[in-house]
């Protein structure tokens, strides 16, 4: 067993970046700009979507960041939101557009983040970000990769050199990531596993750094996790629990209470990648509004 395991703590790091962004959103207006402005679009009546909705543009307030969420009815059509989406492109008050996800079954979501302006996708989706992340250009970077790209500089994680294992390639978390762990000045060695993966075990046993961007409730068990691994775990998954009010809890892809005795670092669910991602967001609408895309 690990003599101490190291509590990431996000919502703490997440405070920090966003006390920063509160900062330079003041210094901002110093210089006589108005207040950077983010427009949310929901879609739909998911309550966890709203939920999420309402976290981002609660923080977004405290940091001196304006935003209007605006909200439609599920029945919306694709060419209704693409004109909402136009309309927001072409307005220069505003600086980052957030369009949450998921979007009812019968909208093309990537056509919708194919619609944004790359300079106000405040998320990092459209292609053109991803495409600068790849070719180590100024731009975007998702959100959730790049509060994980934080949480380990600022909990002292030594990437360089590091063999990194990242457990999911999607769009949205785990190929963005892999590259951002990829890039100079970070310098780790990154394996991307997936549901084709064979011998899986054997490759995470291998990590310095284990990432788990599954979507399975503890899919990450203490026979995957080799002493001494830094374990992030980003998996957000609702579990029955009759014990509480609303009849469920959120618990990560990782088996937190058994691989904490291994790892020599984890991150908690909730509390860790999830403030994060909110931070990051914030920083990126300052970053919009200031037309600085360094990401
Ligand atoms: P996706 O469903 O898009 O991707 C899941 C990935 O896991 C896929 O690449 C899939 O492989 C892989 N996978 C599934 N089963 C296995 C398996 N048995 N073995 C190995 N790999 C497997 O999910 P997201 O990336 O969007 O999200 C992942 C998790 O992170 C979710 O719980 C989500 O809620 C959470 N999340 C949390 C955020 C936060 O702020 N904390 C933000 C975004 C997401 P394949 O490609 O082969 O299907």
């Amino acid at each position: 067993m690990i003599d101490q395991t190291q509590l990431i703590d996000g919502k703490a790091i997440a405070g920090q970046v966003r006390a920063e962004v509160r900062d330079e959103v003041a210094a901002w207006m110093a210089q006589g700009h108005r207040a950077p402005y983010l427009a949310v679009v929901l879609v739909g009546d998911n309550p966890a979507s709203a939920s999420y909705v309402r976290g981002k543009t609660r923080a977004a307030g405290e940091a001196g960041i304006e935003s209007d969420t605006l909200t439609y009815d599920a029945a919306l059509s694709e060419a209704e939101l693409l004109a909402v989406i136009e309309r927001l492109n072409a307005d220069a008050s505003v600086d980052g557009i957030l369009v949450q996800l998921p979007l009812p079954d019968h909208i093309d979501a990537k056509k919708i983040i194919n619609a944004l302006d790359p300079n106000k996708d405040v998320d990092g989706l459209h292609p053109a970000n991803a495409g600068r992340l790849m070719a180590d250009e100024p731009g975007f970077l998702p959100c959730t990769p790049a509060g994980i790209l934080e949480l380990l500089r600022r909990s002292d994680v030594e990437t360089s050199g590091a063999r990194a294992v990242v457990v999911g390639r999607s769009n949205l978390v785990g190929k963005p990531l892999a590259n951002l762990l990829l890039r100079r000045g970070v310098d780790a060695t990154v394996t991307v596993c997936h549901s084709r993966t064979r011998e899986l075990v054997a490759i995470t046993r291998e990590a310095d750094i284990l990432v788990a961007a599954i979507g399975r409730a503890h899919f990450v068990t203490s026979d995957m996790v080799r002493e001494g691994t830094v374990v992030i775990d980003v998996g957000i998954n609702r579990v029955d629990d009759p014990s509480r009010e609303r009849g469920y809890r959120l618990v990560g892809d990782v088996d937190f209470e058994a691989v904490k005795e291994k790892a020599s670092a984890i991150t908690p669910v909730p509390g860790g990648v999830g403030p994060m991602t909110i931070a990051m967001l914030l920083r990126n609408t300052l970053l919009a509004a200031r037309r600085d895309f360094r990401g």
